[in-house]
């Protein structure tokens, strides 16, 4: 394929264990603009050829090492990179997210893939451990004790709409697990299936490239939700990577811990990333507090499992000042094109929740046309909002709600209030430091992330970050989906007793 070459036309297909294939019925793409392609409806016999496959290519990609596992991850970066301009055209139209995004998005998940490459070469993440044996111990001998983390088997993916790329094909979990030697099986996401194919080819063309074998990497297109859910039942998968929402991800969950087998779901999912801000930090700054408020919500029309939804602030004058800045600058935010017209509608439906509802109040409450968005913002206190749990729920999308509270006291009781999440944010002056003491070990209770004067919407990818939360954040709160941690998912320990180095794997000899 030449690089270079503008245009990508989809043909379609499946790629299953290294063949591009096809079944009886098709569903269409939906870009925002440009030409509609056909793709073929994934089926519960493509499932079935995926897994095998997946579990053939273990016996060979799980005892691979680490060195050809880093070298994979680099050749798929660099196939991606071979088809830059394809997948930033094809992910733009997509998904109508701008090509400056696509853009960037390509780059964090090239990133990863290398991340990752370096991360095992290192090898600290095997955590290998070695207690030597004592022969003379009392009352008994202890044995020569060795352990090491290794990959658990197929592992099945699947992407959310909101990150074509580094949350889908070659996106953080795939990364991972073919970093920890697991072969993956992706679903891929109907809201950009073409934007899947040529990331696949990308990921076919290294596989190639490596000489591994075909059934380490698998794609099937979306269209019929019975093949999700024969995925993650699949006896061969021993565990899931899901990115999406609360609805999916707990259905899916479920289905897994209703297995004879039940295997781990790792469901990263919604929150509403909730913001405190403190007295005296709204005293001095709250004009440029609440126009920073603005620019991360609406980011990416507001499509971000990290959006900040909810602004906890007191009751006066300061706290209005803010407020009125955030409704300002939200006002001047045009419409922006949604993922899909699903999206566009359940943004919509969302906000509908709000509209009417006692003692709830739209500062700016405005609609837009059929796949677009525009901000929205609404004020309440904190007993209505503790009381009317539907105020806590995500609403995908540029939608703001401002909690206005009487006090500290109160602004800690309504944090624990709280279900899960996936970020917490404090703005603080020094002056609020005594008052943020008492809110950080809630804060904490609460969230994966904890942040001080920032905005929670950018997640960086390295070795301290933490993306993942309590339920409903994740259905794990003992993982995270970004950052180098994110391989433990699909890392078991083996302890090898008394086993001699002649038949140990070379990675703890
Ligand atoms: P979604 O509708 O849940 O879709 C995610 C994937 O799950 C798709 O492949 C979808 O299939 C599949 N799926 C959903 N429900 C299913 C079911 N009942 N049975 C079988 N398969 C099912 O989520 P989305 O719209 O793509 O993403 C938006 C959501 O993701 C937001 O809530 C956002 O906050 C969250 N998100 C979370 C993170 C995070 O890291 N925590 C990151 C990004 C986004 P189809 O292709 O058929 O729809």
């Amino acid at each position: 394929m030449d690089g270079n070459a503008l245009h990508f036309t989809p043909h379609g297909k499946h790629l299953i264990a290294g063949d591009w294939v096809e079944g009886p019925s098709h569903f269409k793409n939906e870009p925002f603009e440009g030409p509609q392609h056909d793709f073929s409806v994934g089926t519960v016999d493509h499932v079935e050829a995926a897994c095998e496959a997946a579990e053939e290519a273990f016996w060979s990609y799980g005892y691979s090492t680490r060195e050809e596992r880093a070298v994979f991850l680099e050749t798929i970066a660099d196939e991606m990179e071979a088809r830059a301009e394809q997948i930033t055209e094809i992910g733009h139209r997509e998904s109508g997210l701008p090509v400056a995004r696509m853009q960037g998005e390509r780059g964090r998940t090239t990133g990863q893939l290398r991340l990752f490459a370096q991360h095992i070469r290192d090898g600290a993440y095997l955590d290998i451990r070695h207690d030597k044996a004592l022969p003379d111990r009392e009352p008994l001998p202890r044995p020569d004790i060795k352990l090491m983390q290794r990959p658990i088997g197929p592992v099945a993916v699947f992407g959310a709409s909101n990150f074509p790329l580094a949350f889908s094909t070659a996106g953080g979990d795939t990364a991972a697990a073919l970093a920890a030697g697991c072969p993956v099986v992706v679903k891929g996401h109907s809201a950009h299936p073409g934007t899947g194919e040529i990331v696949a080819e990308a990921i076919h063309a290294a596989i190639e490239r490596c000489k591994l074998h075909p059934g380490v990497f698998s794609l099937i297109q979306g269209g019929n939700r019975q093949v999700g859910s024969a995925l993650v039942q699949h006896p061969l998968i021993k565990a899931v990577g899901f990115t999406g929402s609360l609805a999916g991800g707990r259905a899916l969950f479920d289905l897994c811990a209703q297995r004879p087998e039940p295997i781990p779901f790792f469901g990263e999912l919604g929150s509403v990333n909730p913001m405190f801000m403190m007295p005296e930090a709204v005293k001095t700054r709250a004009a440029q507090m609440g126009a920073g408020w603005a620019g991360s919500l609406t980011m990416g029309a507001g499509q971000f499992c990290t959006n900040p939804g909810i602004a906890v602030v007191e009751k006066g004058a300061a706290g209005d000042a803010f407020v009125n800045a955030a409704r300002v600058a939200l006002d001047q935010v045009g419409e922006q094109v949604m993922l899909t017209d699903g999206i566009a509608k359940a943004y919509r439906d969302g906000k509908a929740r709000f509209d009417g509802r006692n003692a709830v109040r739209p500062l700016l409450a405005k609609d837009a046309g059929p796949r677009g968005a525009l901000p929205n913002l609404y004020e309440t206190d904190a007993e209505t909002y503790l009381q009317d749990h539907a105020l806590g729920e995500e609403v995908f999308g540029p939608l703001g709600l401002v909690v206005r509270v009487n006090s500290v006291d109160e602004m800690v009781g309504l944090a624990k209030g709280f279900e899960g999440q996936l970020t917490a944010t404090i703005h603080m002056d020094d002056e609020d430091a005594e008052d943020a003491r008492r809110l950080l070990p809630v804060l904490e209770r609460k969230a994966g992330r904890v942040l001080v004067n920032g905005f929670p919407t950018g997640v960086e990818v390295c070795d301290a970050m933490v993306h993942g939360g309590p339920y409903p954040a994740s259905t794990n709160f003992g993982a995270t989906s970004v950052g180098t941690m994110s391989i433990r998912r699909f890392l078991r320990p083996v302890s090898y007793q008394n086993v001699p180095a002649s038949i140990l794997p070379a990675d703890i000899k």
